[in-house]
């Protein structure tokens, strides 16, 4: 890391994106503001729809927003077309030539901006090694795999040293093993090059293994931007909580807020300390959180009680689906231990004990 204070390669500045008119118009993007840094490895995280590509699209020039502005390094690119952009795109289908070779398609972009011959040569050797296809330099990329293809594109985006990469869906394309390696490939490439990559997945577990900060998206709108750590741990509304790994959602009320902390009272009566999210207005009943791993199941006593339904076991814990009097069912995710059940059975009563800190008020 270097001591060097981040500066932002990108910002959005509240951008809309219309199509159509009239009965048919639709705001794919609706008044997003964003700032990606710069070496920043940025996800845009969400379902089908919610205006990823549209967003990607704005930044690589390709379209132009309806309302709103896009700087790079602090420049208004509005009126640069997309090649005069320093800025590349890897598709989800790779794009690449299929009659010409390995090295070809790498030198592509730099024989486009007329670069002489040697430059060319030195920098698709120094690409071919980066990706780690020197030995295919002559293989037409219609002879070789997925993966490999997935390489090429990369290096023939990286090329011309691009400022910020673009990776729409890159990895959807490869089975399961070849899309976890080329995940600490990208990973390893952006740590290499130092370039900011923008990334587009709608797959909430690449997006928390690979990001710096992800952007989660819905419908035109950006939601939360965060850490990892922080869209898991702090979600700030349902759509994010629900979107991102498994949560128990519970309605109470909350009063009493002091340092980000408010006493929720659950369905059951009892009150617990909640971590309550920024944007929070007391207004009636509130949406309470819990993640599995924050609650467990207990012979006696706990913070609501309910009957066990289901008990899924999964090698390394074991989750427990308990039917609470109050109708939802809660789900606990508790680690096994060696040769210890989880100590339930099916139709036993159960307490739900929740962690200290395991409680989040959500701001909606
Ligand atoms: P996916 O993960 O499926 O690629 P996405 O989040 O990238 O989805 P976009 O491709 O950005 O979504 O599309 C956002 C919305 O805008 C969608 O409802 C889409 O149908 C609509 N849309 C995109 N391009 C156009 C267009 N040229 N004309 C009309 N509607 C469009």
């Amino acid at each position: 890391m270097s001591d060097r204070p981040a500066r932002n390669a990108i910002e959005v500045r509240s951008v809309s994106k219309i199509f159509g008119s009239g009965e048919a118009r639709f705001a794919a993007l609706d008044r997003v503001s964003v700032e990606i840094r710069e070496n920043e490895f940025f996800t845009l995280l969400g379902p089908s729809g919610c205006g990823k590509t549209t967003l990607l699209r704005l930044i690589a020039g390709f379209d132009f927003p309806s309302e709103g502005e896009i700087f790079l390094h602090g420049e208004d690119i509005a009126p640069l077309p997309p090649f005069k952009r320093p800025v590349n795109t890897v598709f989800q289908s790779y794009a690449l030539f299929p009659h010409m070779t390995v090295a070809e398609n790498i030198g592509f972009g730099l024989e486009m901006l007329g670069k002489p011959r040697a430059e060319i040569e030195a920098r698709v050797a120094q690409m071919l090694k980066l990706v780690r296809m020197e030995q295919l330099a002559g293989r037409r990329t219609s002879q070789i795999s997925g993966g490999q293809q997935q390489r090429v594109a990369l290096a023939r985006a990286l090329a011309p040293q691009p400022k910020v990469l673009l990776l729409d869906e890159p990895l959807s394309a490869l089975d399961f093993k070849l899309r976890k390696e080329m995940q600490i490939e990208l990973k390893r490439l952006q740590h290499e090059t130092g370039i900011t990559f923008i990334f587009v997945t709608h797959d909430q577990e690449e997006a928390l293994t690979m990001s710096d900060r992800i952007a989660v998206m819905s419908a035109g709108k950006i939601l939360q931007v965060g850490t990892p750590w922080d869209i898991y741990d702090k979600p700030a509304e349902r759509f994010v909580a629900d979107f991102i790994g498994e949560t128990n959602f519970l309605t109470g009320t909350v009063d009493g807020i002091a340092n980000g902390v408010g006493r929720a009272r659950l369905g059951s009566g009892i009150e617990i300390p909640a971590t309550i999210a920024e944007g929070f207005a007391p207004n009636g009943a509130a949406t309470i959180i819990v993640r599995p791993e924050h609650a467990r199941a207990v012979k006696s006593g706990g913070h609501l009680a309910g009957t066990v339904e289901t008990i899924v076991y999964f090698g390394t814990d074991t989750h427990i689906h308990v039917r609470l009097d109050q109708g939802d069912v809660f789900t606990v995710r508790q680690q096994n231990s060696r040769s210890q059940s989880c100590g339930f059975e099916i139709g036993d009563r159960a307490g739900i004990e929740i962690a200290a800190d395991g409680a989040q008020v959500l701001r909606d």
